[in-house]
Parts: structure tokens; C-alpha cells; sequence
């Protein structure tokens, strides 16, 4: 008799199993319809998410896959590596995704794809055109749109029994460990160095293995730390790099496809982890170099008994201040630095005036060539900021011939300022600041002042015609 009941109650549990499936299917199509019937639905639970406040319920313990599941993912059951046991522990591990960029996209594509339980998506930012690039999830249609929940919607049309998570703020000390707790592993797709900071700290103190990955210009690296005994983030790099030493992805610029393999290679390693294969990475750094084609395993330093986390006296117990540590901003967004007083700068609606009442002058413009390519200003003249640096003979005679030629054309003005700008007004304040302090007797005394925003500061505020890059 009991087995009859049982044998009952499993059809039961078949058939709700295919409605709820039936129902999550109906959802997907619908949220995959339109934007604004999914704001309303997720709106006010995201909310609460973006505190991180909400508990999750645990993903429920299963013993075997349906057949539409063994169907789905039959390519990699079949696989000795991963089989039946593997794909049930990926059904009930979740991840956290932290960025939903450039390597936040493909890495979440696939494990939505493999059947991961959930995803958890975090990002602060909205989609822009110039994410397009290399943020595969988000289309055209998507801009403006937050990005943690437009890559929600992208994967659920991917793959819709896939529980996702969307957190719309940035990750932050005081709800950061709350949230990494509720999470088997921790995907760092960030861009700066105090959410690798703060994300690696968490993972730490939550014991959560993390699987980080960073893309710049043709190069790429993946590291696996807080893991079989490895080391952490903070036991390779114990003091944050000074922030101007630092280059992001907007001013040192991605190839998309880097990225891309990136974060396809941070996705095995997840996928590795949560299965049960293990990674192979923990101790070891991958360096990829596009431009060769090659890739690199490097040796890490073991885990480091003074380590001020994970070490034996640990003196970080709780969640800083990161950005604080990092002297930086935590997002990818670009520093405005102060290194000029006022005097020395002017706005671009000044200079746009100067330039309409013709008043004599040098434009300096002082980006890397491949800049001056994209866009220019026709009248400046181009030295780049590395030129000055090395006080480049050739190239401050050209600007001293410059200022002279204007000089003469006003019939020995008594000084011709030069006016310095570049893409954003930061290397346009160092320029200022080293042809300040040439020796007078040798290039004569030049007034330098710095355009202030710089190009980008001009192409929103003088000429809408003007490229933004
Ligand atoms: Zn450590």
C-alpha cells in the first residue's frame, strides 16, 4: 500500500512540477514581450533587494532530474566529468555576479545555460550605448535600463527555471556580507580596485570561494582565491596600487571579445567549483594576451600568515571603508582630479567666448594620438601628455614656435596663454602643471591654463556634434 501512495504522490509531484514549469515558460514570454510589464512586476521586491535585506529561501534539495531537464542538458550529462550528480549540484548551487559587464554577460549567459539554481546580479549602472560593445546581454532596446535587471531579462528568456536575483545598487560594505553569505560562490566581474577589495574581504569572512577576472586593452587575467587553501586577493596584494596608477577600461579602452574570453573562462571555473569538479586555479593565475594568442598559468604566492584577513591574527574582521582604503572611486566612472587651483582653469564656455571674440591664443591638446584620431579640434596643436612628460625637445620647440607665431601675429603681445585640454580635464591639469615649472630662460615664461571637463566637457556643453567616445 505505501508503495501505491508513493507512486501517487510522485505523479503528483510530476504534474505540478510540468505546471510550474508551464508557468515560468508564460512569465518568460511575457517579460520577453515588453519592458513595462516587467517593471511592474519585479519593481517593489527589487527594491528591497537593493538593500540586500531580503532573505532568500534555500534551493530546494532534489535527488534526480526531470526529462525535460535531461533533454535540455543532455551535451553535458553525458560527460563522465559532470554526469547526473554534477548537474544536480549545479541545480542547487547559486552564484553571485558581481558586475554585469563585459565579463559579467558571457560568464552569466553560460551558467544560466548549464542550469546553475540561481544567480544573483548585481550592478549600479544602466546600459549605454558604449557598453555594446562587450556587454552581450543588453541590446539597443535596453539603454537606461539598469543593468542588473536587463541582464535578468536577457536570461530568462535564455533559460527560464533559472532563479534570478537582480540587486540595482553597487555592492556595499554595510549589506555586502549579508548578501555574499547567501551564495555558494562569488564571481568578481567588477572594474575597480575597491569592489575587488570589499568582494574579496566578503568572501573571506563569509568562507565563499571567489572566482575573479579582469580585462584591459588585449589582455586578460582570472584568478581563483579563497579557495582549497589559496590564497586571498588581499594575501597578493596587501596595499591598494596609488589611484593614479590605476588605468579602467574607459581610458585604456577592451576589445569586446576579451572580455568575452574572460569571462567565459571565469564561467568554467564557477561551473567546476559547483559541480564538484574543482578548479584548478586556486594558487594560480591565468594571463591571457590576445595579441599573441596565449595563454599563461603563473605560480601565486601561497596564502600569507600576516594576511590581514584571511591571515592567523586577522586584523580585518568586519567590512571597511573601501573606497577610503583605495584613495579611488568605486565605479568605473572617471576621476575628476583637482590638481590646479581655480585661476588656473577655465570652463569651456569661457574658451568657447575667447575663441568667438578671437582672442589670441594656443590650443594645446595633449591626448595619445589614437585619441586625436577618433576627434579633434581642428586649430589645436597636438603634443601628447607623454611628450611633456619626458620634456620632448623637438616637441616644445614646436610649441614655443607655435606661441611665437601668435605672439607676432598680435604684434608682440606680451604673453600668449596657452590653453590645454584633452578628453576629460585631467591630463590636461598635468600638462598645465609641467609647463609651469620649465626654466623661464630656457622657453621663456609660458602662461598655461587648463580647459576644464576637457573634449567631453565641449561635446556636451558647446557642440552636440562633437563625437563622445
Ligand atoms: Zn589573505
Amino acid at each position: 500500500m505505501a508503495g501505491a501512495a508513493a507512486a501517487r504522490l510522485r505523479a503528483e509531484i510530476r504534474r505540478r512540477e510540468r505546471e510550474l514549469r508551464g508557468l515560468r515558460e508564460r512569465l518568460a514570454a511575457e517579460l520577453a514581450r515588453g519592458d513595462t510589464a516587467e517593471q511592474e512586476e519585479d519593481g517593489e521586491e527589487e527594491r528591497e533587494r537593493e538593500e540586500g535585506a531580503r532573505a532568500l529561501p534555500p534551493l530546494p534539495a532534489r535527488s534526480a532530474l526531470s526529462a525535460a531537464e535531461i533533454l535540455r542538458y543532455s551535451r553535458q550529462l553525458v560527460l563522465p566529468e559532470l554526469g547526473v550528480r554534477g548537474q544536480l549540484r549545479l541545480a542547487r548551487s547559486s552564484v553571485l555576479v558581481v558586475g554585469c559587464g563585459g565579463l559579467g554577460c558571457p560568464l552569466a549567459q553560460y551558467l544560466a545555460a548549464a542550469g546553475v539554481g540561481r544567480l544573483g546580479l548585481v550592478d549600479h549602472d544602466v546600459v549605454e550605448t558604449s557598453n555594446l560593445q562587450r556587454q552581450v546581454l543588453h541590446g539597443e532596446a535596453r539603454r537606461g535600463r539598469p543593468k542588473a535587471r536587463s541582464a535578468a531579462a536577457a536570461l530568462r528568456r535564455l533559460n527560464s527555471a533559472v532563479q534570478y536575483v537582480p540587486y540595482r545598487g553597487a555592492l556595499r560594505p554595510r549589506s555586502a556580507l549579508r548578501i555574499v553569505r547567501q551564495y555558494d560562490i562569488v564571481a568578481d566581474c567588477s572594474d575597480n580596485v575597491p569592489t575587488r577589495y570589499l568582494v574579496s574581504d566578503a568572501c573571506v569572512l563569509a568562507g565563499k570561494p571567489l572566482v575573479s577576472g579582469s580585462a584591459l586593452r588585449l589582455e586578460g587575467q582570472l584568478a581563483v582565491y579563497n579557495h582549497g587553501g589559496g590564497p586571498c586577493y588581499r594575501c597578493l596584494f596587501p596595499e591598494p596600487p596609488p589611484p593614479d596608477a590605476v588605468t579602467n577600461c574607459a581610458d585604456g579602452g577592451v576589445l569586446g571579445v576579451v572580455t568575452g574570453v574572460i569571462g567565459c573562462m571565469q564561467a568554467l571555473e564557477v561551473l567546476k567549483i559547483a559541480s564538484g569538479m574543482g578548479s584548478t586555479f586556486n594558487g594560480h593565475m591565468l594571463m591571457f594576451d590576445a595579441l599573441e594568442g596565449r595563454f599563461r598559468n603563473i605560480k601565486l604566492r601561497p596564502r600569507r600568515a600576516d594576511c590581514a584577513v584571511c591571515g592567523d591574527s586577522p586584523s580585518v574582521t568586519c567590512l571597511q571603508d573601501y573606497e577610503a582604503f583605495c584613495g579611488s572611486s568605486a565605479t568605473d566612472k572617471c576621476r575628476a582630479l583637482q590638481l590646479l587651483p581655480a585661476g588656473d582653469r577655465i570652463s569651456v564656455q569661457r574658451y568657447k567666448e575667447l575663441l568667438d571674440e578671437r582672442v589670441p591664443h594656443v590650443l594645446l591638446d595633449v591626448r595619445p594620438q589614437v585619441e586625436v584620431d577618433i576627434c579633434r579640434l581642428e586649430h589645436a596643436v597636438h603634443i601628447p601628455l607623454r611628450k611633456l612628460e619626458e620634456k620632448d625637445e623637438e616637441s616644445l620647440r614646436h610649441l614655443q614656435d607655435r606661441i611665437s607665431e601668435e605672439k607676432q601675429r598680435t604684434d608682440g603681445q606680451a604673453s600668449v596663454p596657452v590653453y590645454v585640454v584633452c578628453k576629460l580635464g585631467n591630463d590636461s591639469q598635468k600638462a598645465v602643471k609641467i609647463l609651469q615649472e620649465l626654466p623661464a630662460e630656457e622657453f621663456g615664461s609660458v602662461l598655461a591654463k587648463d580647459i576644464k571637463g576637457g573634449l567631453m566637457a565641449w561635446a556636451t556643453k558647446i557642440d552636440s556634434t562633437f563625437p563622445q567616445y
